[in-house]
């Protein structure tokens, strides 16, 4: 079985795969996200594992500010993402939190599922669809012959893998705070000996 540490490791190599894919899939496509944009973190029923905010928890913890991220996403009576910050002009916002991310915040947008037909189909937002209208059809068409780019489902499995026991689903927020309870369970009577 793995200790926390070794937990983490493996769902940052599974962030560090993903990423390189999605970056690869980004320069052939052309596709990319709208400048400052954030509004898909700001949807309201986003389903997340502790598993994949276990990087996030245990960078909470060595800053000393798990406790407190607890306490604050306990009195936190929104559903928006702990770490998101919407921009004051009411349009997209920042993750405080980007190199910590989520699994879902880094597949969202540039990943396939495959559809009730069968078929794979890039799962993006009304924005990349619109403004980025060709590059989106020409992804669409080259996913029905055939072409490969990451697939969520694979993804989730790959995590799952680490820790099936934290792969539960949970609003973003549960997700968050059960990760950080992990973490402070994990370190409650060990010492924590160098930063993972
Ligand atoms: S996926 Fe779409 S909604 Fe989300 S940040 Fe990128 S452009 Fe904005």
């Amino acid at each position: 079985m793995k200790s926390l540490p070794e937990k983490v490791q493996a769902v940052k190599r599974v962030y560090t795969r993903l990423d390189k894919e999605i970056y690869a899939m980004q320069q052939s496509s052309g596709l990319h996200c709208l400048s400052g944009c954030g509004e898909c973190c700001k949807k309201p029923d986003i389903e997340c594992t502790p598993l994949e905010f276990l990087p996030l928890a245990l960078e909470l913890y060595d800053e000393g500010r798990a406790e407190q991220a607890w306490e604050e996403l306990q009195n936190q009576h929104n559903n928006l993402c702990y770490v998101f910050r919407p921009h004051v002009t009411n349009f997209g916002g920042l993750c405080n939190a980007y190199p910590n991310r989520g699994l879902i915040c880094r597949l969202f947008g540039f990943t396939a599922r495959t559809n009730k037909e069968g078929q794979r189909e890039l799962v993006t937002c009304k924005f990349i669809k619109e403004e980025q209208a060709q590059a989106f059809i020409k992804v669409t068409e080259e996913l029905k012959a055939g072409k490969k780019i990451p697939v969520m489902s694979e993804y989730y499995t790959r995590l799952t893998s680490i820790d099936p026991t934290l792969a539960e689903f949970y609003p973003i927020n549960q997700a968050i705070q059960k990760a950080l309870e992990v973490v402070m369970h994990y370190y409650a009577y060990r010492r924590r000996r160098k930063k993972t």
